[in-house]
């Protein structure tokens, strides 16, 4: 008898795109996490604690090459366990992210708990692809679309019919926006919601986590709306206080956040307060930390 699975699975179509989305069945629940397959293509791989699902939800329809989005473990963890066992193909990733994807190993703790740790990925099995490249995925073209905000580097994966615009995501949009992880710039995620929203008249969104949206432009816009108004407020209080400190700042403007103590300063609000006063361009980002008494 083989193991239990380790997740949920659920499949949903959306034209020439397939969604898997895995949702782990032991505790912490709270990491669903998706791939897409289009083409011959699988976008992204998922983590490795839902592993064993992933693999079994491809047996049947193996990918020829993989893209990924960017470099977290939730998208790159399960590349090794794939190659491994559905044989070698081509590994497409950001250029600028090849280097932080091969020095992946560990993650801390936290974010063990609700990914596990990525399977090691050596340089030579990843092929750079760039901003504006049109992938040909077994028929079907993706087109890379650079998309910095949640970390540089990242990218997301358009697929156009006419007028309309599937968009896989990978970790750009968020419906909570005070909830960026430490590598991020808020400049930069308006610039790229503005930019997906204005893809086509209709866009989809597919992301990596949370629910697929056929209201894309609207909730990119309005996503944009609500980054701009909350960047100000930090702006204001900036100047109001002549404090920039991310969380002094965040503790008068947001109140009190467990999540940086629990994160270790890479999720929370100060890190979106930093994430606006020093929006992160470059990787390494280091974890935001209190202030000296
Ligand atoms: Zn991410």
């Amino acid at each position: 008898m083989s193991a239990p699975l380790d997740a949920e699975l659920r499949r949903t179509t959306h034209g020439p795109i397939t969604r898997l989305s895995f949702a782990p069945t032991a505790p912490p629940r709270d990491a669903q996490v998706s791939v897409y397959l289009v083409g011959d293509a699988l976008v992204d791989t998922g983590s490795t604690r839902v592993s064993r699902a992933v693999l079994a939800a491809l047996r049947d329809r193996p990918p020829r090459r993989i893209v990924l989005t960017h470099q977290h473990e939730d998208h790159v963890g399960n590349v090794r366990l794939l190659l491994d066992a559905l044989g070698p193909m081509p590994v497409l990733a950001p250029r600028e992210l090849i280097d932080v994807i091969v020095a992946t190993r560990r993650v801390p703790p936290y974010r063990a708990a609700f990914f596990g740790h990525p399977h090691p990925i050596e340089r030579a099995e990843l092929s750079p692809y760039d901003d504006g490249d049109e992938l040909d995925c077994g028929g079907v073209t993706l087109t890379a679309q650079a998309t910095p905000g949640h970390t540089p580097g990242h990218m997301a994966l358009v697929v156009r019919e006419g007028g309309l615009a599937r968009v896989m995501t990978g970790d750009l949009f968020t419906p909570r926006p005070l909830e960026v992880f430490f590598e991020a710039a808020i400049d930069d995620a308006v610039r790229s919601y503005r930019a997906v929203a204005a893809l086509a008249p209709d866009v989809r969104l597919l992301p990596t986590h949370g629910r697929a949206r056929d209201d894309g432009r609207a909730a990119l816009l309005r996503g944009a709306d609500e980054l701009e108004a909350l960047a100000a407020r930090v702006h204001a209080e900036v100047a109001r206080s002549g404090d920039r400190d991310p969380v002094r700042v965040s503790e008068r403007l947001f109140g009190d956040d467990p999540m940086r103590a629990i994160s270790g300063g890479e999720i929370g609000h100060a890190v979106f307060v930093r994430a606006v006063l020093e929006p992160v361009r470059r990787l390494p980002a280091i974890a935001v930390t209190p202030p000296a008494p």
